[in-house]
């Protein structure tokens, strides 16, 4: 049901989000349930988490992405860039680390936002 609810979104909802959509469905769920269920699909690669300035979010593209926080209404995207292959290995090369992966996340204005300012301020 908590999978569910998570793949009923494509906007990487955070987990009071998600509790939201629960609770309509079950109003019994109690939030730490919803918690602990989504630790755990997140551990099973079910689903992915993404760290951002805000609440954790969780996004059902468990693929290698980067992500675009946008400072103004907190939304979370799927960031139009391919993942940089490259860097891990260039860190690789110069660290003697042994890199899996990295996360980026762009910080901004959406378009919406940037649409909203822009009419606000004629
Ligand atoms: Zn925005
Ligand atoms: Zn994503």
């Amino acid at each position: 049901m908590i999978l569910r609810a998570v793949r009923g979104r494509c906007d990487h909802p955070s987990a009071d989000d998600i509790c939201d959509d629960i609770k309509k469905q079950d109003g019994r769920i109690s939030r730490a349930t919803v918690y602990r269920n989504l630790g755990v699909l997140c551990e099973s690669g079910e689903i992915a988490r993404v760290k951002v300035p805000a609440a954790d979010r969780f996004d059902l593209r468990c693929d290698r992405h980067y992500h675009f926080f946008c400072t103004c209404c907190g939304r979370v995207f799927d960031a139009p860039a391919g993942y940089l292959e490259e860097l891990d290995r260039w860190v690789e090369a110069n660290s003697g680390f042994s890199v899996s992966r990295h996360r980026t996340v762009f910080e901004g204005i959406c378009p919406e936002c940037s649409a909203k300012k822009a009419a606000g301020a004629d």
